[in-house]
């Protein structure tokens, strides 16, 4: 059997032997008993066995779960397509994965010698379940999460062969691929072999939870740990691509475009892409175009010779010139004067420039990040920026998504925001108390991660010494300071006319109203009563009737 794959055969045959008797309470592949499981059902378990068990131990017992069933599905193999060529009889296997809607398999290269008993394959993966659910609940891993799978596809095998084969992923759909793709070998051709059959064999379980548990919990720690790299922390899907768009930028000089909202931290991912670039130890330039007054921006930029005009009595040179060997980063690049545009394209092109009021001609070697919470093309329709310019900067563009679409990341950035400003205000503080941390994951984030530094800064200015940041630090206008000092009327009024725009029906108010109170006076019916400015009799008889119907 050589590298040229045929496709995976009809798998009509395969599914005749599927049977489903509803009123029986039965369903059948061939001989054997089926369950049909919701896969967030499987999601429970897995998670629950990951927290009870450690992620270890977790892994072991669902590879071994889905190796007996890789091992029947072999025999139904057997049994299915006795004479068929080879590969159809193996297909077997991954069609039943696909038609148990696990997993679509995609065969790239297999070598079969049945008589050495020598088998190399690689497949793909695509929508596995098991990388799906572990996503759901976890987000991105590290590791390849599709253990039981992984299981299924060396049960399989082995039973085929009739020699041990062990896979492993070699990329996984919840390390954030596209696909996951496995690799299949004899045991002994692996080098970490013993490190992979450690999960074929049973274990016992009734000990060590503990130890297992802390060392789950350490585990989680180091990857947050990890996950922060300078300013730039965060672990959720949308960050973590974000940062690996930047990490292959990273090696190359191409010029780098960065979008995204004001607020989203920018400067802080041109500073860390110059971090992770060959030219880390040469200078890193920042300038905000918008803040350098127009007729000042292209001797800033590009330096002046002495006499250039009234006023330059020295020559100097310009920001470019300064990150010369480095990175050089144009932070509102929409704001620049048409001739700063013209020379930035020339210095683009050219990779030189002039002073102001020079005629020798400068060499600069320069890595360029631009960044703009505009729209650049429509600049260009408008005739505020030039098209030609505006090609050259897009070379590689990356949007920074806004704080609300990364909400995630909102608890580690906050506790980063913590330990910078306090240390700077010259106070120790214990944390943010867990109804502040609510607050700040259901808030909107308008003015993104700046708006969150400084939300947070003064959450610690206004926090006791000695103490925890409370939501009335970080929101002190959310918060009436008492029952009596009632929201105004136009306050009421606007927010009246969102919620009548959101179909928000009264008794649905008043329950939310109701919910919200009880969980603020902590389950206490007198406060809550206090809150809402009713009695206490009127709130219980509310509280029971809603709870009989
Ligand atoms: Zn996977």
């Amino acid at each position: 059997m050589s590298n040229e794959l045929p496709d995976l055969p009809a798998l009509d045959d395969l599914q005749e032997l599927l049977r489903f008797e509803p009123e029986e309470g039965r369903i059948w592949l061939a001989e054997e008993r089926m369950v049909l499981l919701r896969s967030s059902e499987l999601q429970a378990l897995r998670k629950e066995m990951i927290e009870s068990l450690g992620i270890d131990r977790a892994k072991g017992l669902l590879i071994r779960m889905g190796y007996i069933a890789g091992q029947r599905d072999a025999d139904t193999a057997r049994r299915l397509r006795p004479d068929a060529p080879m590969f159809e009889t193996f297909s077997v296997g991954p069609q039943s994965h696909m038609m148990t809607g696990q997993v679509k398999v995609v065969p790239v290269s297999m070598d079969v010698d049945e008589t050495s008993k020598t088998f190399h394959g690689v497949f793909e993966w695509q929508h596995s379940f098991e990388a799906e659910i572990f996503l759901a609940e976890y987000g991105v891993s590290y590791e390849p999460v599709c253990w039981s799978q992984i299981g299924y596809a060396s049960g399989f095998t082995t039973r085929f062969t009739g020699r041990q084969i062990l896979f492993r992923e070699l990329g996984c759909m919840g390390c954030g691929e596209k696909v996951c793709r496995i690799e299949g070998r004899p045991v002994e051709e692996w080098d970490d072999a013993e490190e992979l059959l450690r999960y074929y064999r049973p274990d016992r379980i009734a000990d060590q939870l503990f130890t297992l548990q802390s060392q789950v919990t350490a585990l989680r720690e180091n990857l947050t740990a990890e996950q922060s790299f300078g300013d730039l922390v965060g672990c959720s899907a949308k960050f973590l691509k974000v940062r690996e768009l930047l990490a292959r930028a990273a090696e190359s000089k191409v010029t780098v475009l960065l979008l995204g909202e004001t607020g989203v931290g920018k400067d802080m991912f041109a500073k860390a892409l110059h971090q992770g670039s060959p030219r880390r130890d040469k200078p890193f330039i920042a300038v905000n175009c918008a803040a350098i007054p127009a007729d000042l921006i292209e001797a800033e930029l590009f330096g002046v010779e002495k006499g250039a005009y009234t006023g330059a009595d020295q020559s100097r040179p310009g920001r470019f010139e300064r990150a010369h060997g480095g990175t050089l980063f144009l932070d509102e690049v929409g704001e620049l004067s048409p001739q700063a545009q013209a020379a930035l394209l020339r210095v683009l092109q050219e990779s030189e420039l002039e002073r102001l009021g020079d005629t020798r001609t400068r060499k600069v070697d320069v890595r360029l990040v631009a960044a703009t919470n505009e729209d650049l093309e429509e600049a260009v329709r408008q005739g505020r920026f030039r098209a030609d310019l505006l090609y050259r900067l897009n070379v590689y563009s990356v949007t920074v998504p806004a704080l609300r679409e990364r909400i995630d990341d909102v608890p580690e950035l906050a506790r980063h925001f913590v330990d910078k400003y306090s240390s700077l205000h010259g106070k120790i503080l214990r944390g943010i108390t867990d109804r502040a941390m609510a607050m700040l994951r259901d808030y909107h984030w308008p003015g993104n991660i700046r708006e969150l530094g400084n939300i947070i800064e003064r959450g610690i200015i206004l926090a006791d010494n000695g103490g925890q940041i409370e939501a009335s630090h970080l929101f002190p206008q959310a918060m009436p300071s008492s029952v009596s000092e009632a929201p105004n009327e136009a306050e009421l009024n606007q927010l009246a006319e969102r919620l009548l725009e959101q179909g928000c029906e009264l008794s649905a108010l008043e329950q939310v109203l109701i919910d919200r109170a009880m969980e603020r006076a902590g389950g206490n019916i007198s406060r809550a009563a206090k809150l809402l400015g009713l009695t206490r009799a009127t709130l219980d008889y509310r509280l029971k009737k809603r709870a009989s119907p």
